[in-house]
């Protein structure tokens, strides 16, 4: 079985010394971040960007508690906006028996395991945490 990021492929994250990023692309012309990695700027329109890391610590900027979602999601859970210092805020979901707080630092994390798809893949989910201090 192929492993996976969800909705994600290899090239959206890097590890490093145990730290896990997330990969955008940052606009060379007008410096505008995006993730995931855009071939075109959606702020000035230019084709030239470079890969930027992400986190491994943000800001959770607001969150959701969901209740309903596809089967092989277990519900409920939080999904979050983090904002990450390289000026960028992406979607992210909270690891389970966390309370979010609007404002708190959190980390990326890998979930605690991988899960299975409807079409027999395994995916590997990135979430947040909070920062121990
Ligand atoms: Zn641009």
């Amino acid at each position: 079985m192929e492993l996976k990021v969800g909705g994600q492929g290899p090239d959206d994250y890097e590890m490093d010394r145990e730290r896990l990023y997330l990969v955008g692309s940052q606009c060379s012309a007008c410096q505008a971040v995006f993730y995931p990695q855009q071939q075109v700027c959606a702020r000035c329109g230019s084709r030239e960007a470079e890969k930027i890391r992400l986190g491994p610590q943000g800001t959770l900027y607001t969150w959701s508690r969901v209740h309903q979602s596809t089967p092989e999601f277990q519900t409920p859970y939080v999904l979050t906006y983090v904002d990450f210092p390289q000026n960028v805020r992406v979607l992210v979901p909270l690891v389970d028996e966390v309370s979010p707080v609007v404002g708190m630092e959190v980390e990326l994390v890998w979930a605690p395991g991988p899960r299975l798809m409807e079409d027999g893949t395994l995916v590997n989910l990135i979430h947040v945490r909070p920062v121990n201090r």
